[in-house]
């Protein structure tokens, strides 16, 4: 895979400058997703109430996984200043644009995220 020309370099730059203020906007907002509920037991029915609880327990979750895209954001953001932005910390090889383009934060390549995920299961 070829390196990052200095333009798509500077162009995935602003988009996770753009993540990095966007993130703790969207982890309020999860928050206050996952913290609201527990008031109404009475006029909320079972039923409801476990509604309720599963989309609680989804906003815990989303908000969980924007934490942890806001540090790869800023890890990332670290790596450019080092000048080793878009390799890939597992196996060293260079990302790819069109993968860095759909998520810029990813610290790692398509074949090692792969790998991750399936020693996961
Ligand atoms: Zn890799």
């Amino acid at each position: 895979m070829e390196d990052l020309t200095q333009a798509q370099q500077d162009e995935l730059a602003t988009l996770l400058r753009e993540l990095e203020t966007q993130l703790p906007n969207a982890i309020d907002l999860a928050s206050a997703g996952a913290a609201t509920v527990e008031l109404d037991q009475q006029s909320v029915g079972r039923l409801s109430r476990m509604d309720e609880i599963q989309r609680q327990a989804m906003a815990k979750s989303g908000r969980r996984s924007l934490e942890v895209r806001l540090q790869q954001v800023r890890a990332a953001l670290a790596t450019l200043e080092r000048g080793d932005y878009g390799i890939c910390r597992e196996c060293e090889e260079p990302i790819g644009y069109a993968r860095l383009k759909a998520r810029p934060e990813t610290p790692f390549c398509l074949d090692c995220q792969g790998a991750r995920e399936d020693t996961r299961r």
